[in-house]
């Protein structure tokens, strides 16, 4: 029996890889459905390869692929559109995994409605989480949805954690012996430099990290610590952990994908080549295993792991998270929403690298904050904290 894989984002650095993981097994996996935002050309290519039943674009872009199809003999392909085509893949009858590796707000909605259909969920779209904390958690368990983390600190720690953890009572503290979470972090691409080197680097350095190619949002991220920050909030959800219990480890090398310790004086750690088909394969078969083409760890050429604190001076959005996690209710959606428009704003050239941080801050101060009661306040929060963003952003003369 092969299961049917849903791929939303499959056009990106996470759904490139998961077709990767995909074709090595296509004995046991089919590709059922996919989503493209932009790239027709990289989408086009998925269809030749792995004939899915169904494919989602944004509106506009239907006639487009209609015709390509066409053209290529290849119109059995169903074609569907926007949010609603997002959905309905998300939580099509057929459909056995859902790959969520959209980037941003725009995957919170399919993503949910995979939870609600009780889809196994492969969980890279940080955003999302972050966004809707315990309500997706809430769904995931009363639907008995499998929503297993992708993103590689998140895979490393449930890799670590004792194997009934994600079943354990939700308590904001650590169970079954688990006393602290340990997050890696690479540091970024200007881990060593100056505050004053900072406020000058470019959104192409910034998007050339040192040990992972991902799509620019995320390198962006990566690069202000930013990502640091999702990855907590996003760590606190899925393993029912306060912050407080979650240390953020600079581990340069990213060879350790990050670390649990216990009452007894353990830590465990997770250990590979950074290379993100292990975490999509791991989270695709759970609990058993899939061959990668990810070479084994060759520790005599590693040779070196090194740890430091982050320095928050430098990298302030770091603490905004730990702060937005702190405060609870809307303050992730906000820090969120502002800090998508800000990246945005960053790569058009509009505002500074040093002015990422600035902008999330100045709108976490003007968004008031409430209690996250259901989706529909936490769409208009995030509608609200995007304007407010933009308009700080002008203010400043972006
Ligand atoms: P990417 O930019 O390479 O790909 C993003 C995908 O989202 C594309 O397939 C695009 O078609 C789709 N998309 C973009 N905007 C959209 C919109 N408005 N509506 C519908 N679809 C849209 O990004 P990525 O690096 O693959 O990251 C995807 C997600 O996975 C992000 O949330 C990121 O934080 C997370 N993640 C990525 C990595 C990595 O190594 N790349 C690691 C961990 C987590
Ligand atoms: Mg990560």
């Amino acid at each position: 029996m092969t299961q049917a894989v849903c791929i939303l984002g499959a056009t990106g650095s996470i759904g490139q890889s998961t077709l990767k993981v995909l074709e090595q097994h296509s004995e046991q996996y089919t590709v059922f459905a996919v989503s493209a935002y932009s790239r027709l050309d990289e989408l086009l290519e998925i269809c030749r390869k792995f004939h899915p039943k169904i494919v989602v674009v944004p509106n506009e872009k239907v006639s487009e692929l209609q015709q390509r199809l066409n053209q290529e003999k290849l119109n059995q392909i169903e074609i569907l559109s926007d949010e609603t085509g997002l959905i309905e893949i998300a939580k099509h009858p057929d459909v056995d995994i859902v790959m969520a590796a959209i980037v941003g707000a725009a995957g919170l909605l399919p993503t949910l409605a995979a939870v609600k259909a009780g889809k196994r969920v492969l969980l890279a779209n940080k955003e999302a989480l972050v966004m809707s904390g315990d309500i997706m958690m809430q769904a995931a368990r009363e639907h008995n949805a499998l929503l297993l983390p992708v993103d590689s600190e998140h895979n490393a720690i449930f890799q670590s954690l004792p194997h009934d953890y994600l079943t354990t009572e939700r308590t904001g503290q650590p169970q079954l012996g688990v006393s602290r979470i340990l997050l890696t972090a690479s540091g970024g691409p200007f881990l060593n430099h100056s505050l004053e080197q900072l406020s000058g680097v470019t959104p192409q350095q910034a998007c050339k990290h040192p040990n992972w190619s991902m799509g620019q949002k995320i390198s962006v991220d990566s690069a202000t610590l930013m990502n640091k920050g999702l990855e907590l909030i996003e760590a606190c959800h899925l393993f029912s952990i306060s912050e407080h219990f979650v240390t953020v480890v600079v581990h340069p090398q990213s060879i350790i994908h990050s670390m649990v310790q216990y009452v007894d004086g353990s830590t465990l750690a997770q250990m590979g080549n950074p290379d993100m088909c292990t975490p999509i394969a791991h989270a695709l078969a759970w609990p058993k295993r899939l061959k990668t083409h990810v070479p084994a760890l060759d520790l005599f050429a590693t040779a070196q792991l090194d740890f430091q604190a982050p320095d928050e001076v430098k990298f302030p959005a770091l603490n905004l998270a730990r702060q937005a996690m702190r405060a609870g209710g809307l303050a992730p959606t906000i820090l969120n929403a502002a800090n998508e428009i800000a990246v945005a704003a960053f790569l058009q050239q509009r505002i500074r690298f040093t002015q990422i941080a600035q902008v999330v801050e100045q709108t976490l101060d003007a968004v008031q904050n409430a209690k996250a009661e259901n989706i529909d306040i936490i769409l208009h929060t995030d509608m609200i904290a995007r304007q407010i963003a933009e308009k700080y952003i002008v203010d400043i003369g972006g």
